[in-house]
């Protein structure tokens, strides 16, 4: 049988590749100076849903393996990574994108994600273990219990999917887990869970025109100065009709249309508040030269514990 993923995927900013000035003087994160890219292990999610569509396939009797439907909270420009999503694999790709989410702590971009989700129902969620950028680790757990489904964290194997059950091994630092349940089930993934795949050209040229309706809305305000506001509207319109029939339309939700109660989303939903950023640089004061031999770690060893810097 097919499973109906959800697998919510992040743009975050390529904290390995600055390019500027990464903190402004407030304190804030200058986003300019990074490039934006795919949270990495929210690929090692999305290539778990293609590896359980893979196994549940059954080409001979002429049976697909189920859908994959991504969802991203985020500015218009995450639309990126929906489009990598759909080189790679995924079916259906959908923005979550309204100024209302903006400010959203942990457990107002559940509550959001929850309500999306919810619309779909899918027999497994499928999140990366953290994101690189807020680096919680929350958002996963908390959206398992808005959904109230069942949760492994973790997860570094899918071992096997079979009728309603799943079978996947989680590594809980110093070993590890063989867990089965039932679906439906939340995952989160770590990066040691696979390789992910890499975009199919043939896939590439298939779903590179694909655009939200607000990317089409800019793309024609550009194209077209000189047209009436009501002029634009309608060739958006037309624009969004076409692409939908070619199976193009990146789906556009915002807060009214998943029914989010607006109390829990963004600033007023979110109970986190953030008192004072600190800038912390890390200067190296004094350092040592340890003779690259066993003696020389082991006198190292020593002295740590002697000053009771490890125990
Ligand atoms: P994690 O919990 O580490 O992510 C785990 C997994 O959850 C990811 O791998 C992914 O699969 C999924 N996931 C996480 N976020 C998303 C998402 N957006 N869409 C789809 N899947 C997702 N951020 C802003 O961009 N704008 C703001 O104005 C803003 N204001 C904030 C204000 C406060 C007070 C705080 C505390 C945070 C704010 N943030 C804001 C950051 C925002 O809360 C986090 O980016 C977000 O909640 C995700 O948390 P995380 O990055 O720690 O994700």
């Amino acid at each position: 049988m097919g499973y109906n993923c959800v697998v919510l995927v992040k743009q975050v900013p390529d904290t390995k590749r600055i390019t500027g000035k990464v903190m402004n003087d407030d304190g804030t994160v200058n986003r300019a100076a990074l490039p934006a890219i795919f949270n990495p292990e929210d690929l090692n999610a999305l290539e778990m849903a293609l590896q359980i569509k893979d196994k549940s396939a059954c080409p001979e009797q002429g049976r697909g393996g189920g859908h994959i439907t991504v969802i991203s909270m985020g500015p218009p420009g995450a639309a990126k990574i929906l489009r990598d999503a759909l080189f790679r694999g995924a079916d259906d790709a959908i923005l979550i994108t309204d100024q209302r989410c903006a400010a959203s702590d942990t457990l107002a971009t559940s509550y959001i994600l929850a309500c999306a989700v919810k619309k779909i129902a899918p027999d497994i969620v499928l999140c990366g273990r953290q994101a690189i950028d807020g680096d919680t680790a929350q958002v996963g757990p908390q959206l398992a219990e808005k959904l109230g489904v069942t949760q492994i964290t973790y997860v570094e194997e899918l071992l096997e999917i079979k009728d309603k059950t799943i079978t996947v091994r989680r590594n809980i630092g110093n070993g590890w887990q063989q867990i089965r349940t039932r679906l439906p089930v939340l995952l989160t993934v770590t990066s040691d869970a696979n390789e992910p795949r890499a975009a199919a050209a043939k896939r590439m040229m298939k779903y590179k025109n694909a655009r939200t309706a607000v990317e089409l809305e800019r793309e024609i305000r550009i194209q077209n100065t000189e047209v009436s506001e009501e002029y634009t509207k309608e060739l958006v319109e037309k624009k969004c009709g076409e692409l939908k029939e070619k199976g193009l339309l990146i789906k556009q939700w915002d807060l009214d249309y998943i029914g989010a109660d607006l109390t829990w989303c963004g600033r007023s939903g979110s109970p986190t508040k953030v008192h004072r950023i600190q800038s912390v640089v890390l200067a190296a004061k004094e350092s040592k030269k340890v003779v690259p031999s066993d003696e020389g770690i082991s006198n190292m060893i020593h002295e740590l514990i002697e000053d009771k810097i490890i125990a």
